[in-house]
């Protein structure tokens, strides 16, 4: 279960409620992160910068105290299923976590890495650029 596939070339993190397509793996930048329900992943973009039409939804912009610190945050959710997925950080108090602004936290429990099904690989079509 908790076994990392590193073998991220071409694959696609999706929605694990509806399978929507939401980030490619090469936009991970670390694994390293934790939101409310457990472990996320930073990524530096999801899909909504890849296709015209957004597969995420925006909440409102509010204050939160997180782990690192205070930040601005927005929740994203899954257009198709309305399911919450995270949140993309658009501000930092604090200098050292600058980094983060722009960047987005998706739920690990929230998402399908395409390790143990094949649906996300099959129909995801050619990514690798
Ligand atoms: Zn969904």
């Amino acid at each position: 279960m908790e076994k990392v596939n590193v073998e991220l070339d071409g694959k696609l993190y999706s929605c694990r409620g509806c399978g929507t397509h939401l980030a490619l793996a090469d936009d991970l930048i670390s694994k390293d992160y934790y939101c409310p329900n457990g472990k996320a992943f930073l990524f530096r973009n999801v899909i909504l910068f890849i296709n015209v039409r957004s597969n995420v939804s925006f909440g409102v912009p509010e204050e939160r105290m997180l782990i690192t610190g205070i930040y601005i945050i927005v929740g994203i959710f899954c257009c198709s299923c309305g399911q919450n997925l995270g949140w993309k950080y658009e501000s930092a108090r604090d200098k050292t976590q600058k980094f983060k602004e722009g960047k987005f936290i998706l739920d690990r429990g929230m998402i399908d890495d395409g390790a143990n099904s094949q649906h996300n690989i099959d129909t995801a079509g050619p990514v690798d650029s």
